[in-house]
């Protein structure tokens, strides 16, 4: 079978032997491309511009993205669309104004902009979006090629957040895919198997600061803080 980009790019993150969670890698480079797409192409597209601020926000994590990139043009044109809603906002609030309204609009949320409601950053959504997608594609690949579900058995596992939405993902698609049910069980196995692993590298992390084992050698424990922390919150950058 001839793969698409979009499935080769599963199966890459597949090969990377030491990713504690290969969606996470697809995840992080999309997050990449989108924010620099977003500060290069999309906020000079008039149609994306218009939904600025009003039906496209972004939370407060994905604005420390954007304001992390080199370039501030394109973030700079974001703001500027942003405090023009602002000003409009405070114009609105200005001539309705009364004692009871102005006393909810201090101390509510303002009902239009949410800046920290993940589900309305336009960032978070499209990730999820696309990790859903990707979710699909590597079912379908492991379905259909046999090199891939080898594959598959010797990956890492994933983050718990991935895991959850891919057994999610399997309960919803469940009555239509034949094998699913055997791909359940054996994302299972590989998501017990590495926990176990990573338990033990922990354990022997911490029995390290016991002088008698001093001189004894680390082995693959001593990154292992940081790689338990990518299996249970999820990769928070890649180097
Ligand atoms: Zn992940
Ligand atoms: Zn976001």
């Amino acid at each position: 079978m001839k793969l698409s980009i979009e499935q080769l790019r599963v199966y890459e993150a597949f090969e990377n032997k030491t990713a504690e969670c290969p969606l996470c890698l697809i995840q992080n480079e999309y997050e990449r491309q989108l924010i620099e797409v977003i500060l290069g192409e999309m906020v000079m597209d008039s149609e994306f511009y218009t939904k600025l601020g009003n039906e496209f926000l972004f939370c407060r994590r994905h604005f420390e993205k954007l304001n992390q990139t080199y370039d501030k043009l394109g973030l700079a044109l974001i703001l500027d669309k942003i405090i023009d809603i602002e000003i409009n906002n405070v114009e609105k609030s200005a001539q309705s104004i009364n004692k009871d309204s102005l006393i909810r609009k201090i101390f509510k949320p303002h009902n239009n902009i949410r800046y920290d409601n993940n589900q309305e950053c336009f960032i978070c959504n499209k990730i999820y979006t696309n990790i859903i997608d990707n979710i699909g594609i590597l079912i379908h690949l492991w379905i259909r090629e046999k090199d891939f579900k080898t594959l598959y058995k010797t990956c890492k596992g994933f983050c718990k957040n991935h895991y959850l939405l891919i057994l999610s993902y399997c309960n919803h698609h469940n009555t239509y895919e034949t094998g699913i049910n055997e791909f359940i069980e054996v994302t299972k196995e590989i998501q017990n198997k590495s926990l176990k692993e990573l338990q033990k590298e922990i354990q022997w992390f911490i029995k390290k600061f016991d002088y008698l084992n001093a001189d004894a050698p680390w082995g693959t424990s001593k990154d292992a803080v940081q790689r338990a922390l990518k299996k249970i919150v999820g990769y928070k950058e890649e180097p």
